[in-house]
């Protein structure tokens, strides 16, 4: 599976860390990914805000949709 494309984190700039938070239902594809920690299901971490992405090393989600638009 190719790397996804990603921001860098806010907090070390590295994007090695760096998953992209998916949203709503995941396919079996995404769970597998997550299982190997390439993405963040955003279902059990749903809140106000609706970052993009989570960094492993920093333990951080950023770049919220509501403050890009
Ligand atoms: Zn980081």
């Amino acid at each position: 599976m190719r790397k996804p494309k990603v921001s860098s984190c806010p907090e070390c700039g590295k994007t090695d860390a760096v998953v992209p938070i998916l949203y709503g239902y995941p396919t079996d594809e995404a769970m597998a990914a997550a299982e190997r920690d390439e993405i963040v299901l955003a279902g059990c971490m749903v809140g106000d805000l609706d970052p993009s992405y989570y960094c492993w090393r920093c333990l951080i989600a950023f770049e919220y949709a509501r403050q890009l638009a």
